[in-house]
């Protein structure tokens, strides 16, 4: 199954903006099966755990406070090509260089606020879904 799996968040900003339903559509249009999907709010100390290889970064202490604001959408995506087809889809993290029709270009506030998250490998996708799934919310 390796490569067809991506992981995602539908991030604050675009839940409090009632988005959800349409970023689910363009995911759906672009070929994407709901493989698993819950809706949650994140502790910080977990926000902090899913974005610890961001620790070091300025934005950490923001983003982590950021992303435990209020409810997320989590959800795993099939698809072949799924990591690399998603980032297509979602476009640049800052979204003033998203491409036209992408996720964020559509839907994201800011750099920081971006609508969405998108795994950025095969091996993360693994490691973010099971952060946030078992085997048996998993179809
Ligand atoms: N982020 C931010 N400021 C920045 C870069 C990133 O607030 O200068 C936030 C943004 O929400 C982004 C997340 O940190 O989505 C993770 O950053 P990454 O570089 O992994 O971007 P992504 O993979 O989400 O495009
Ligand atoms: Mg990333």
């Amino acid at each position: 199954m390796a490569g067809n799996i991506t992981f995602t968040m539908v991030k604050p900003d675009a839940v409090e903006a009632n988005n959800i339903g349409p970023i689910l559509a363009k995911i759906n249009q672009g070929g994407f099966r709901i493989l698993a999907m819950k809706y949650l709010r994140l502790t910080p100390e977990q926000a902090g755990q899913f974005y610890a290889v961001h620790k070091e970064r300025p934005f950490y202490g923001e983003l982590v406070s950021y992303m435990s604001s209020g409810p997320i959408v989590a959800a795993v995506l099939q698809k072949d090509n799924a990591v690399a087809d998603y980032r297509k889809l979602i476009g640049a993290t800052d979204p003033t260089k998203a491409e036209e029709g992408t996720i964020r270009k559509l839907f994201a506030k800011s750099i920081a606020a971006n609508a969405v998250h998108g795994s950025d490998s095969d091996e993360n996708a693994n490691i973010e879904a099971d952060f946030f799934f078992s085997k048996l919310e998993r179809f």
